[in-house]
């Protein structure tokens, strides 16, 4: 397998090499050039006459310059050995340094820029005929938990473990490289599908037997993307995370990428490129907007809306982005984020006396991850939050894919003491009674139901039936997107429990809830509030 590689001798060893041999030559030929001179024309003899005719006897002046000659030549050999020394220490130097640009100080494997540089010679490599080239993207799965729970100590020693299990399953010519987190990449050089294929399930097969940390047995399971073809090092490495991506997301171990995975769109996967690494970045912003008790006015709870500060794009809002984050996966490790940034602002509301409960949207996706209730119950630990302090928001739809999974983490978070919402009721095919019997506690009726409602008849007629089918059901119910006073005034009138809409307030950053909620309620008149205040 390949590690790191020692990169080219410094000049300077061979530069001294070569100029210590130009010397020797120069003093060889002028030695020659001195003897043949002496033999010719008596040298001795006449240096001998001059010297007793000018500067005295000449054998003072030969001991002397032998002498210092020896001297010379002592310190000479001193000194070169020193610069031979020195020169050997800089090389060294040198080779650590480059090394460590390029090693993971944990696992010891390459790291990013490693990699670089290895994909790009093997890129180089296939373009000029060489050796076939598979990038394969592999990343654990449940080492967050470990992580979390065992403290990163253990996650440390596993994630050397796992980088030397995998470092077994490798050939020779392989590269294996830590990119940080539990995030691998493996080169598999001159590889044919099917060896890609048995090269994969390997590594898969490898990963999922437990590892002894600590004297633990801990179970981890990868994700593993293979990319074959792309035009340059990035590409095959996007390729290689979406197909990754698409793997953790559908649980199917290995995916080989295909276009129809980037939905033949180049820039869908320059889009998720950046989206994870905005994700990672902490370019995700969350927004809150209020709901308010139709009978009394009072706001006892907000919703988190996720918003995307891009660095070129400005905020992007979800319709941008959550369609891609849900096709590829990145909806889980941007719901963490969501959850863990309501949680503690909903936290600090608390502090500054404001207890608002917060609810959060989750994916159909999310519903399948049946590690989620373990980690909301970590999460609302953290915080010191009670679970009634999060709601959790799912479609119609997600609740309805894959009944059994999604069903039965839907009880888990409700044991725990969450309060469980249906989203855009109205926007999918489920049936009242079919939702009632789901561990859900509240309808949010869809805001292009209420939106509309003053427009005709009909739409008011659908939007009361639903209420009080709903509560017949036993649930509460909240209107979305109230925009006029008139549509706050009606709901009242038909018994609706709670409304949220542009008319009450829009969403807004975390520091403005408290002050937007005082606002709210302030101008709550017996009728509800007063919409010039509320508008931001
Ligand atoms: P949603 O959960 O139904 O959220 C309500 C959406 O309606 C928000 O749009 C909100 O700004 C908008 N809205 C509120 N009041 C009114 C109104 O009076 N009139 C109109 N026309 N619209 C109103 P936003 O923030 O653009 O979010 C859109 C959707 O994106 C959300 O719909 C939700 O499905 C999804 N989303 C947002 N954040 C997250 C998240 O963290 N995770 C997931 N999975 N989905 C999210
Ligand atoms: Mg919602
Ligand atoms: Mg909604």
């Amino acid at each position: 397998m390949g590690m790191p590689t020692p990169g080219n001798r410094p000049e300077t060893l061979t530069g001294l090499r070569s100029a210590v041999a130009r010397e020797a030559a120069v003093v060889a030929l002028l030695t020659l050039v001195v003897a043949v001179a002496s033999g010719l024309w008596d040298l001795p003899g006449r240096v001998w006459a001059w010297s007793r005719s000018t500067v005295g006897p000449l054998d003072d002046v030969v001991l002397l310059l032998a002498v210092s000659h020896l001297f010379m030549v002592f310190f000479g050999k001193r000194r070169a050995a020193d610069l031979k020394a020195e020169c050997v220490r800089r090389e060294q130097a040198e080779r650590d340094l480059r090394e460590r640009a390029r090693t993971d100080p944990l696992t010891g494997l390459l790291n990013r820029a490693g990699l670089a540089e290895e994909l790009a010679a093997a890129v180089d490599d296939v373009a000029s005929g060489g050796r076939e080239l598979a990038v394969v993207m592999l990343d654990l799965d449940r080492f967050k938990e470990v992580n979390d729970t065992l403290g990163h100590a253990v996650g440390d020693a596993l994630l050397r473990a796992v980088a030397d299990r995998l470092a077994g399953e490798l050939r020779q010519d392989d590269v294996l490289a830590r990119l940080g987190g539990d995030e691998f990449v493996v080169l598999l050089r001159g590889a044919a599908p099917d060896a890609v294929h048995r090269s994969t399930g390997r590594l898969l097969d490898a990963l999922r037997l437990p590892f002894e940390v600590d004297g633990l047995a801990l179970e981890v399971d990868g994700s593993l993307g293979v990319a074959t073809s792309g035009a340059d090092p990035a590409e095959l490495l996007r390729a290689a995370d979406v197909a990754m991506y698409a793997a953790k997301a559908d649980r199917r171990g290995v995916v080989v990428h295909s276009p129809e995975l980037d939905r033949h769109d180049p820039a869908q996967l320059r889009v998720f490129g950046d989206l994870r690494r905005g994700i990672r970045d902490g370019e995700l912003r969350v927004h809150y907007q209020p709901k308010a008790a139709l009978l009394d006015g009072q706001v006892r709870g907000v919703e988190a809306l996720v918003r995307w500060e891009h660095p070129e794009r400005g905020l992007l809002p979800p319709a941008e982005f959550i369609g891609l984050a849900e096709a590829t996966g990145l909806i889980r490790p941007l719901t963490d984020v969501v959850l863990a940034r309501a949680l503690a602002d909903c936290r600090r509301w608390r502090a500054e006396g404001r207890a608002l409960t917060v609810a959060v949207n989750l994916s159909a996706r999310v519903l399948l991850d049946t590690a989620l209730p373990e980690r909301i119950a970590g999460l609302l630990s953290d915080h010191d939050l009670p679970a009634a302090c999060l709601e959790l928001e799912v479609t119609e739809s997600a609740a309805m894919q894959d009944p059994t999974q999604a069903l039965d983490v839907l009880h888990r978070l409700r044991a725990l003491g969450v309060t469980l919402s249906v989203d855009d009721y109205g926007t999918g095919h489920a049936s009242l009674s079919y939702l009632s019997r789901l561990p859900v506690s509240t309808l949010k009726i869809d805001r292009s139901f209420v939106s509309t409602m003053e427009l005709d008849d009909d739409g008011q007629v659908i939007v009361r039936s639903t209420i009080e089918l709903a509560h017949a059901l036993g649930l509460r119910v909240v209107a979305e997107g109230v925009e006029t006073r008139r549509t706050w005034e009606r709901l009242v009138a038909f018994g609706c429990d709670e409304a949220q809409g542009y008319w009450l307030g829009r969403p807004g950053p975390a520091e403005e809830v408290v002050a937007q909620v005082a606002a709210i309620e302030s101008s709550t008149t017996g009728s509800g509030p007063a919409p010039a205040a509320l508008r931001s």
